[in-house]
């Protein structure tokens, strides 16, 4: 009776785990495009939780990426190895950020300097060196954006390359297709005054408008290489465009490493 009831369990705790964990998937490969937004410990009272990873973990992370034989790239570097200039690594890797927190110079970009790796941070133009308006302070309190010293800072050490993640962080396909435009072209034409480098890459906020074609058309006409969508999943390669946005890996808080380990071989962590 027992040995029954105990092997019952044991079958339930294992459909319990590969209901969460994906072990059954196949194994992919292409671009992993890891997407991260904020980095420590979350405020009291923030309903994002989910989207702060600690220092420790994303270090851990990071560690793993080097241990398990991946290049971390800029997105300057993988439009060079796409087009034959450089080698395309055996595993490459883009470590994106979404917004621009000032917790991202002072946390993150420590540990990828200190490892040698890369990463790429998708600016809000407008917040740069002000605060994250367009979140309702009430799920989610204000905090400090970086400011141009630290973007130009980043931007030397060839550590971190930076793209437009619009001017405002407006949702695009709930606004007219002319301010989509704008949001889209705006905010390239001046993160490349600033900052006198071409912007290669494009991460959509809340990821609305990647699937939009009228959306996605303006954000391709104003001349992005890469346009980030926030699907889930690891993108093929080679890359075109008509393929769609690329897909990223969701990085969460309390993801574990068993779960890093499935979303960087499956493409997905959990269902
Ligand atoms: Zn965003």
């Amino acid at each position: 009776m027992i040995g029954t009831a105990t092997a019952a369990a044991a079958a339930l705790a294992a459909a319990a785990a590969s209901a969460r964990w994906n072990w059954w998937r196949p194994k992919v490969r292409g671009l992993a495009s890891l997407m991260y937004h904020k980095i420590g410990d979350f405020p009291p009272g923030s309903r994002l939780k989910k989207l702060w990873v600690t220092v420790e973990d994303f270090r851990r992370q990071m560690v793993w990426l080097k241990e398990h034989g991946y290049t971390t790239l800029t997105f300057t570097e993988l439009r060079e190895a796409e087009e034959g200039t450089s080698p395309m690594p055996a595993r490459p890797a883009l470590v994106t950020f979404d917004d621009g927190y000032s917790n991202n110079y002072e946390l993150a970009f420590p540990v990828l300097s200190e490892l040698g790796m890369k990463g790429n941070i998708f600016l809000v133009c407008d917040t740069i060196g002000r605060h994250n308006a367009w979140h309702d302070p009430a799920s989610e309190s204000w905090l400090r954006m970086v400011t141009w010293a630290q973007v130009e800072e980043m931007q030397g050490s060839g550590v971190i390359e930076f793209g437009s993640h619009t001017v405002t962080h407006r949702n695009l396909s709930e606004i007219s297709l002319e301010d989509a435009a704008w949001e889209v072209r705006e905010s390239k034409k001046r993160l490349e005054d600033r900052l006198g480098r071409p912007m290669v890459g494009f991460a959509y906020p809340y990821g609305a408008g990647a699937f939009v074609p009228e959306v996605r058309a303006r954000a391709r006409e104003a001349g992005y290489r890469y346009d980030f969508s926030i699907k889930q999943g690891i993108t093929p390669l080679p890359w075109r465009p008509d393929a769609g946005p690329l897909k990223r890996l969701l990085i969460r808080g309390d993801d574990n490493m068993l779960d890093f380990h499935l979303n960087m071989t499956r493409g997905r962590a959990r269902f």
